[in-house]
């Protein structure tokens, strides 16, 4: 080994002590895969890097993170019949020259994704002896990848297995004694209703009343279960985006459609402001009617009489934007910060509709999956406008 190769080496080593010390800094998911994905491109020289994760249920890989996001997250490929499945069921690294010669290769994602793969790299990510999934590296820059290029991405991969594993604990831990926590308001009405019920001497006309609070109290905590699972799968990174062309106008007709009975029971206008000709974009078409639907349904309940929801998008330079406007009680600046954290209500939001919290926390996860980012425009007694931007690819 001459000099100039060992100090590259050195500089490699080094490089990846300054990314696994990195790696532990952060509980969020996207991010840390993002980083990781950049750090094998980097450190490999490749082209490209991505992330496939086990899916235990389907048992199949799905991309999780590449550095061509979002083109590629939430693609999958069969564990019996890919580069990926043989990495992880041999638990072995594998360097390829020229995949178009592997019959293991899974061509169909090249064929959806357009870009063409020549060499690879990939290892696989294993922490407490379980495979959690594999590390790729596509396109070598400069000539074939290496055994020390594999040595590196295998020290890569291992570190890059327990931060995962970390993160998806911790996140569950804190997401679990956050809605334990959250569960006790509503049992704790249901329970003293329900004793009150049995109070012989309660006057009649309180029975209804406290009828209805265990109606309304249960029917919080059932939407509060089936929120909180779709917002443990999405920040746990076991959701899986299903990545498709979607026309934004059909999309937004779909959402008007399912809510303006809702908005018309309020005694509210749901009106529509786009054009049908907007640019299509990559994204997965459930999740953003789900994340659509959430402010929709928020336009609805905290409106005044006879409101307006106003449903807008338009293309601004390389995003698509698309805005849910209301007319209603508006909200406070200094609780506009907290709005996306999960279980927050505005102080005061309980006497007005019954509600979670989490509805906004799952519209920003959705919204950052698909690459996009939300704000929120608001002035009190007058309205309130969320804003998406998503990227058009
Ligand atoms: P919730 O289930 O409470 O509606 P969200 O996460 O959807 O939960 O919203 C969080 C809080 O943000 C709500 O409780 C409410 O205080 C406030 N909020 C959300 N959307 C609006 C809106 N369109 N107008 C006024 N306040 C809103």
């Amino acid at each position: 080994m001459t000099r100039h190769q060992q100090k590259t080496l050195l500089e490699r080593y080094q490089k990846l002590i300054e990314i696994s010390r990195g790696l532990a800094s952060t509980f969020d998911l996207d991010i840390l895969l993002d980083r990781i994905v950049n750090a094998a491109a980097d450190l490999s020289n490749a082209s490209e890097a991505s992330i496939l994760l086990y899916d235990e249920v389907k048992n199949e890989l799905v991309f999780q993170a590449a550095t061509n996001e979002p083109v590629m997250r939430g693609l999958s490929v069969p564990v019996g019949s890919s580069i990926a499945g043989w990495i992880v069921r041999n638990q072995e690294p594998i360097i390829i020259g020229d995949v178009s010669h592997d019959e293991r290769y899974f061509k169909n994602i090249e064929d959806t994704v357009n870009i063409p793969t020549y060499s690879l790299l990939g290892v696989p990510m294993i922490a407490k002896d379980k495979v959690i999934g594999a590390l790729e590296a596509i396109n070598k820059q400069d000539g074939d990848f290496t055994l020390e290029d594999q040595e590196i991405l295998m020290i890569l991969g291992a570190q890059a297995a327990i931060a995962i594993e970390n993160t998806r604990l911790f996140q569950q831990s804190d997401l679990v004694s956050e809605f334990v926590h959250e569960l006790r308001t509503p049992l704790s009405s249901i329970t003293t209703a329900a004793q009150l019920l049995l109070y012989p001497s309660l006057p009649e006309e309180k029975h209804i009343k406290m009828a209805r609070v265990i109606q309304t109290e249960s029917i919080r905590l059932s939407e509060m279960a089936t929120s909180f699972l779709n917002l443990a799968k999405l920040e746990s990174g076991r959701s899986t985006y299903d990545v498709k062309e979607i026309s934004i106008a059909q999309l937004l007709d779909d959402c008007s459609d399912l809510m303006s009975t809702n908005a018309a029971k309020e005694g509210l206008n749901l009106q529509r402001e786009y054009p049908q000709d907007l640019p299509p974009i990559q994204g997965d078409y459930d999740k953003l009617k789900q994340a659509i639907i959430n402010l929709i349904s928020n336009g609805i309940k905290y409106n005044r009489p006879g409101g307006d929801i106003i449903l807008r998008s338009y293309s601004e330079g390389d995003n698509l934007i698309i805005e849910v406007e209301d007319t209603g009680i508006g909200i406070p600046k200094e609780h506009q910060d907290r709005l996306f954290e999960k279980f927050y209500r505005v102080p005061g939001s309980e006497n007005i509709s019954t509600g979670t919290g989490l509805g906004l926390a799952v519209v920003k996860r959705i919204v950052e999956g698909h690459q996009g980012h939300i704000q929120v425009v608001s002035d009190q007694g007058v309205g309130t406008i969320f804003k998406i931007t998503l990227p058009i690819l």
